[in-house]
């Protein structure tokens, strides 16, 4: 029996985006019909010509609970995911005590999200030195891949890997038909930069960029197309920058490799040029960097190299990013912008002459498929989970703190006007989020281990 239905002149089908009505039933999608095929007695959200699409899938979220739940936790996370439009997530394995790179750390981290959570939320574990062992098991309890770190991580308790662990690791992974998450930079260029830095100020942007350069991340790719290339093992570079590395991207791509990547919304709205000096939340490793270099960047999101778009939402509490000293080269590393990244996209898409369509495939389709959730979510089509974003794609706000849902309203993103204002949320057929509010007496995301 069709228990609600959802209609607007503007809905995302995988067929075409027009009028439509989407029939739901038991937190599913039973069907998309015509816009007029409405059984009376049937509950309906008429949105009008609001654009009605799959919800977002943030294929890169840092939760930090447990253990760090005083930086971001599940509760407001989720809450900021479902003022968004993001009706899954998929966290993180580090900077939560302990990390997701044991069976028993991932249990604690399932316990202490229990019953908090607004939307569904996934979760990547992690290859540390030494884990190998637990690959197979966090597999089996329901984690959708594996993060690894080629550079320190920001925190003691996940380490990196080189490459002789990953000779070990990946054939495990590969073995286990899953995915291998890299953040792409190694030390070595880093740590040559690091001694002309001497006598720089550590308030500029561009200390700072100079202390994380291109070649890292050229290096680190290089390094990881190779290694997928010997070990047939899937790779995804997460928070991709350098321009400089797109070319042998697309070439390894072109070779067939299993290789896909993402960028995040930061990279491709912001300009090393424009960071004011102290601007410590601009800060994120690899770097936002020149303009030449985020022009380069949309050249891939266009083309197709860069794969998807996700938020790598990693916020801290406001001591330590410093606000009052303004280091650069102290502060911490990560950027907090979870709810804004569907708003970002539109506007900056929309000023380049692309699309909804290439909205949803780059923020819900292809986040889906990489987390292998593309069974269920990222399409509006029968037989996949009532996941739905209503959002008015002519409408614009301002970003104040009054409407942010992280914990910590500090973001680059303060005081932008944005086109595209998310109305409603649905997850699993029930709203988690209408009127500029998240409905928060039961939370209805669900986490998701099969
Ligand atoms: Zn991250």
């Amino acid at each position: 029996m069709i228990e609600q239905i959802i209609r607007s002149r503007r809905v995302v089908t995988t067929l075409f985006i027009g009028p439509a009505s989407v029939h739901i039933s038991n937190g599913k999608i039973a069907a998309v019909r015509e816009w007029d095929d409405i059984p009376s007695g049937t509950p309906l959200t008429d949105a009008g010509s609001s654009v009605v699409m799959p919800g977002n899938v943030d294929a890169h979220v840092h939760v930090n609970e447990p253990g760090r739940t005083e930086w971001e936790g599940y509760v407001t996370a989720t809450r900021a995911a479902a003022a968004g439009g993001v009706t899954t997530i998929v966290d993180m394995p580090l900077n939560s005590i302990p990390p997701t790179t044991t069976l028993g750390g991932f249990d604690e981290k399932l316990a202490s999200a229990e019953g908090k959570c607004s939307v569904d939320v996934a979760f990547w574990g992690g290859v540390v030195p030494g884990n190998t062992a637990e690959l197979a098991p966090l597999i089996e309890r329901g984690v959708r891949g594996f993060k690894c770190f080629l550079i320190h991580s920001g925190v003691d308790e996940f380490p990196h890997v080189t490459e002789s662990d990953l000779r070990i690791a990946m054939p495990e992974i590969e073995r286990l038909g899953s995915v291998l998450l890299v953040h792409a930079e190694v030390p070595g260029p880093i740590d040559a930069a690091a001694a002309s830095l001497a006598g720089l100020d550590p308030r500029e942007y561009d200390t700072f960029l100079r202390s994380r350069p291109r070649e890292s991340e050229n290096e680190a790719i290089s390094l990881m197309i190779r290694l997928c290339r010997e070990t047939g093992c899937r790779v995804h570079i997460v928070h991709h920058s350098s321009s400089d590395a797109l070319p042998m991207l697309r070439a390894a791509k072109k070779e067939g490799l299993p290789l896909t990547l993402e960028t995040c919304p930061h990279y491709l709205t912001f300009a090393a040029e424009e960071v004011p000096d102290g601007a410590t939340h601009f800060k994120c490793c690899p770097p936002v960097r020149e303009r030449e270099n985020r022009e380069r960047l949309w050249e891939a999101v266009t083309d197709g190299t860069i794969d998807m778009i996700v938020s790598d939402h990693s916020p801290c509490t406001p001591a330590l990013k410093l606000q009052e000293s303004g280091d650069f080269m102290d502060a911490w590393g990560g950027i907090a912008a979870l709810q804004f990244g569907l708003p970002v996209m539109w506007t900056n898409l929309k000023e380049r002459g692309l699309g909804i369509a290439e909205l949803t495939r780059l923020m819900s389709a292809q986040p889906a498929k990489l987390a292998g959730l593309d069974d269920r979510k990222g399409k509006l089509a029968a037989g996949f989970d009532a996941d739905i974003v209503i959002w008015n794609p002519e409408k614009q706000f301002t970003v104040v703190p009054e409407i942010i849902e992280h914990r910590h309203k500090l973001t680059p993103y303060s005081g932008m006007q944005l086109v595209g204002v998310v109305e409603t949320a649905f997850v699993g057929g029930a709203i988690v989020y209408q009127n500029g509010a998240v409905v928060s007496d039961m939370p209805n995301g669900r986490l998701i281990t099969d």
